[in-house]
């Protein structure tokens, strides 16, 4: 830190990344640190939690605090930390498999209650850590290990889910878009609720279809074409512009679908909030004789 301002090296931990070379998971790391520099938030006032995948190993790359929990349970883990101190930011982060997959459930009900958590989830729609699994945004048709003819479902589209589930700031990156990404994970840290931050990140080694190529010629930005962000319907449309049922995959917007600041959070409303925060409220073990009474 000098003159007060911390600089982006102190978010940096000292663990070598063992991401792939060219793995859009880089471009993620580099444009959170930018994010909680620019917000100049301590280090020790941010948590990053993770399940599994090659994505979810993001909280060692970080100086922050940080949790990487078992495959699926980054938001619940994360729920736990934010109401035990609603004074940290917390981010909880992962691929596609974690979060849309076996975490699916906590993924829709941690929107249902806007909960004030950033949700960032590096979707290459297929499993990387085991070596090439359809997962469950990877392309109707598309050939993986596990799907040597081809997928034969319809992929989830999260931007839809988010929408119908109540997330109350719903956005789009892309890893080649480094600085776009650094944009909307600060707005996202910034939005009181829950905020979800759906990010195409293409894995070089295993899906050789949804390319950083394949992004390029077909992305383009909502902000540009005047989207208006505080309108459910068109939110909406754009959101289900793809992946959607007719596989058209010719135009892919990229920016903040969705945004909506009247809605109160969970912590907002929770009645155990209202003497302050559970970590600074006294453990009631003062007094275990009266403890213990309750329960005779
Ligand atoms: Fe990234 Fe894919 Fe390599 Fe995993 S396997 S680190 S997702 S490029």
């Amino acid at each position: 830190m000098s003159d007060g301002v911390i600089q982006l090296q102190e978010y940096k931990s000292d663990i070598k990344v063992t991401w792939c070379p060219g793995c859009g998971d880089f471009a993620v790391l580099n444009g959170l640190q930018k994010a909680l520099q620019a917000l100049q938030l301590k280090p020790w006032m941010v948590t990053i939690v993770s399940g599994i995948g090659c994505s979810s190993n993001i909280p060692h790359f970080l100086s922050t605090y940080g949790f990487h929990s078992i495959h699926g349970r980054s938001i619940p883990v994360a729920t736990g930390i934010k109401l035990a101190n609603p004074e940290l930011t917390v981010i909880a982060a992962g691929g596609d498999g974690d979060g849309y997959g076996i975490g699916a459930g906590h993924f829709i009900h941690a929107m249902r209650r806007n909960l004030d958590i950033t949700y960032i989830v590096m979707n290459n729609q297929i499993y990387g850590l085991t070596t090439g699994q359809a997962s469950p945004t990877s392309e109707k048709e598309m050939k993986t290990k596990s799907t040597p003819e081809g997928v034969i479902e319809n992929p989830i589209n999260p931007l839809t889910l988010a929408l119908a589930a109540g997330a109350t700031y719903i956005a789009r990156g892309f890893s080649g878009d480094a600085k776009g990404l650094a944009d909307l994970f600060q707005k996202g840290i910034q939005h009181k609720g829950f905020a979800l931050i759906d990010v195409l990140s293409p894995c070089v080694t295993y899906n050789k279809v949804n390319t950083y190529d394949w992004f390029r010629a077909r992305a383009y930005s909502l902000e540009k074409e005047g989207h208006d962000a505080s309108n459910l319907g068109a939110a909406w449309e754009k959101a289900n512009s793809w992946p959607n049922l007719d596989q058209k995959r010719d135009r892919i917007p990229l920016g903040v679908f969705y945004r909506r600041t009247d809605i109160p959070t969970y912590e907002d409303l929770e009645p155990a909030f209202r003497k302050g925060p559970p970590i600074r409220q006294p453990l009631g073990l003062e007094n275990p004789e009266a403890l213990l009474e309750e329960f005779r």
